[in-house]
């Protein structure tokens, strides 16, 4: 079973990789960055709440967060596998899923983390451009779409997200170091860490991935 956490800073490409693997393995990507993004789109309750904390590269509660990844992952969709991205970011995130992992009989079977150097991240946010539509994600100088501004997957127009922005990153990675990494130790105890190099670029990645998956169907 293919329950996978797909973890890694910032800009180390788990966004681009989650696209290949949803539709390779046929399982619902669940990103919370991606929900937390519609619900401000449409200006819901939940948008207007977190709005300014995602603006500024804060993390949003670990309540708000796990009643929402709770939801999700309790639907259908996700019985025959899911690929979380963006959760869990915390300690206490980690322990609620793992508790709600054995009451819904869906636990995590694999955390792939892609790793990658603060200089590269900073790069990389730097020319990140978003579908706000499909979430795809592109890069001005590496990952060039194929007609400029446009989204190769649904033709929407690309965008810059508003916490790509150097103040939101020095906050996001700040975040990251102090509240996400200490997981990787809370998954290798529990046996279930693969360390994948992000500096490998998309296709090599891809491919050790795939092997990595191909064996944990
Ligand atoms: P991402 O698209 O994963 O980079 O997420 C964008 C932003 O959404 C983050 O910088 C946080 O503000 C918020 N966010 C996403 N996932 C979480 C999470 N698991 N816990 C707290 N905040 C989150």
């Amino acid at each position: 079973m293919l329950n996978i956490i797909l973890m890694g800073p910032p800009g180390a490409g788990k966004g681009t990789h989650a696209t290949w693997i949803e539709k390779q393995y046929q399982i619902p990507h669940i990103s919370t960055g991606d929900m937390f993004r519609e619900a401000m789109a449409s200006g819901s309750e939940l948008g207007n709440k977190v709005k300014d904390i995602i603006n500024r590269g804060d993390l949003v509660s670990d309540e708000l967060t796990c009643a929402l990844v709770k939801e999700r992952l309790s639907k259908p969709d996700c019985a025959a596998g899911y690929l979380l991205d963006g959760f869990p970011r915390t300690i206490p995130q980690a322990e609620a899923l793992e508790k709600m992992g054995k009451e819904i009989s869906r636990p995590v079977t694999l955390v792939v983390n892609i790793s990658c150097p603060d200089e590269e991240l900073i790069k990389r946010i730097g020319g990140r451009r978003v579908c706000p539509k499909c979430g795809a994600s592109f890069n001005v100088n590496s990952m060039k779409p194929k007609v400029e501004g446009i989204c190769d997957e649904c033709g929407a127009e690309l965008i810059q997200r508003k916490d790509d922005n150097e103040a939101s990153l020095r906050i996001r990675l700040e975040n990251y170091y102090k509240s996400t990494q200490p997981l990787l130790d809370f998954y290798k105890e529990r046996d279930l860490l693969a360390d994948f190099d992000g500096m490998l670029g998309k296709e090599k990645l891809k491919v050790v991935i795939t092997e990595l998956l191909d064996s944990k169907k």
